[in-house]
């Protein structure tokens, strides 16, 4: 009895102790997707709560009026000034200066350093970027991170807050005017609780929109040269509704226009106009496949000015740690892809048909048949020359007196050397194989030149373990 109570008491004590104990770690620094299942994602789809589709009953309950006020009423006041107030060349310059400063805060920013880590900043430019981040007013960086990370980590699935699949103006502008339908997947942002410039952000954010998305750049244009309304509204308002749509285009078209280089399980894609609009992130299926790499763009032509930037930051000891994936798994991306296309234009063409599709005849049965229609050999082959007799470029009677006859040595330089584009054209006039023609030697003349190098997948190849079988046949032909 007393062994029964020993034995029920150890358990439930070890277990009060590993819970304790990892609750302990886990109050501390453990990140929230520590212990989320193997079938997370199918699991959260199938049990979460969503939110009621959007109807006419219901869409002025489901509407984010604070995003939708934020996205409405500046570009309201940039086109009710800008048909009011005169542009100033110097307030022209400042606008798209600080159109840049607010969207590296982005780029570089939230997205780069914090939402992906691929480079280590200091002190000075993290406060930088986190206030100019501040001023292109897209939420503070441990929100735009979270959101970020979940769109890496689920992309193309209901689990990414701006779902390219639900298509473009969603993805843009879509999911930030109403409420939420879903809670994002799960991703962890721990690293950046604990970083002080992150938490300072978060703590004046409202401060920090107001003063850098407004403020600042109206008293600029003021003190400057006398423009208070001009810097209000263009380097202000018009700015902010640039930045806005500029970064929005990261979810959108960078999700819909151009190439997929690297990958095309998924939607992201590369395109130079992308680039133009998003201050760099335009290379967006680079990007989804190295996402810790500082560079969008990895050519130096290609136009990436966030790369620069950060670049530049390196050389003047403000960055370091400028992550890059390894040269050599990119290329193999790339190749994958080349590979792929080429596959599928290998696999649009028509080809001869090798030995293993055409009936083989004896030389007799080929010299009777020979009589009935123009048949000629070559390199072991039996083919059908009928068609092609007075198309044959060095005239039809050098093909005639080959008839019923090996041509092997005249078709390959006895009389001419013929082309590649000759021997692949031959080849499709195949018809037979000569029984015992196939002697050693040829090798290089049975496979037309088109045929030499070949897309094929790895399930068509020959194993290394294939050759056991053969190795065995020859042993068995030799016993
Ligand atoms: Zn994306
Ligand atoms: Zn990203």
């Amino acid at each position: 009895m007393s062994s029964v109570v020993t034995s029920r008491a150890a358990p439930t004590n070890e277990a009060t102790t590993v819970s304790q104990e990892s609750k302990v770690i886990r109050d501390k620094d453990t990140p929230i997707d520590i212990d989320i299942p193997d079938n997370y994602v199918s699991w959260t789809l199938k049990n979460q709560k969503v939110r009621p589709p959007i109807s006419w009953d219901n869409w002025w309950k489901e509407l984010n009026y604070l995003s939708l006020s934020i996205l409405t009423i500046t570009p309201a006041i940039a086109i009710y000034g800008a048909l009011t107030v005169p542009l100033r060349w110097q307030t022209a310059v400042f606008s798209v200066f600080y159109y840049f400063v607010t969207g590296l805060g982005i780029t570089a920013g939230y997205h780069r350093l914090w939402a992906h880590r691929a480079y280590n900043a200091s002190k000075p430019l993290q406060y930088f970027l986190a206030m100019a981040g501040a001023g292109a007013v897209e939420g503070s960086i441990k929100w735009w991170s979270r959101g970020h990370r979940a769109h890496h980590r689920y992309t193309d699935t209901l689990l990414d807050p701006y779902n390219a699949q639900e298509g473009f103006w969603w993805s843009h502008i879509g999911w930030m005017l109403v409420k939420p339908r879903r809670k994002p997947g799960v991703a962890d942002v721990s690293d950046l609780s604990k970083n002080e410039v992150i938490r300072w952000q978060h703590r004046w954010y409202r401060t920090l929109i107001i003063g850098m998305g407004f403020v600042l750049p109206t008293v600029v244009c003021w003190l400057g040269w006398g423009d208070f309304w001009g810097g209000y509204v263009y380097a202000g308002a018009a700015r902010l509704c640039f930045v806005h749509h500029s970064t929005f285009c990261v979810n959108s078209l960078a999700h819909w226009l151009g190439e997929t280089p690297f990958d095309d399980k998924h939607t992201p894609r590369d395109h130079f106009i992308t680039a133009l609009c998003t201050v760099g992130e335009g290379y967006h299926n680079f990007h989804h496949q190295f996402p810790m790499d500082y560079r969008n763009a990895i050519k130096w032509y290609q136009y990436d000015p966030t790369k620069w930037f950060i670049w530049v930051c390196s050389k003047l000891g403000l960055a370091s740690h400028l992550k890059q994936f390894p040269d050599n798994e990119v290329k193999k991306g790339q190749l994958t892809m080349q590979l792929k296309r080429l596959r599928e234009k290998q696999e649009g063409l028509t080809w001869a048909p090798d030995s293993n599709d055409l009936p083989v005849v004896n030389w007799d049965t080929f010299q009777e048949q020979a009589t009935k229609r123009p048949l000629v050999v070559i390199a072991g082959f039996i083919h059908d020359v009928g068609s092609f007799m007075d198309e044959h470029p060095g005239g039809r009677h050098l093909i005639a007196k080959m008839i019923g006859k090996d041509g092997t040595t005249a078709f390959f330089g006895g009389v001419y050397d013929h082309s590649n584009a000759a021997h692949n054209l031959l080849s499709m006039m195949r018809v037979g194989v000569l029984h015992g023609g196939m002697q050693h030697g040829l090798d290089d003349k049975r496979v037309p030149p088109a045929q030499r190098l070949r897309v094929a997948r790895y399930t068509e190849l020959s194993s290394p373990y294939a050759s056991s079988t053969a190795a065995s046949d020859y042993e068995g032909m030799l016993g």
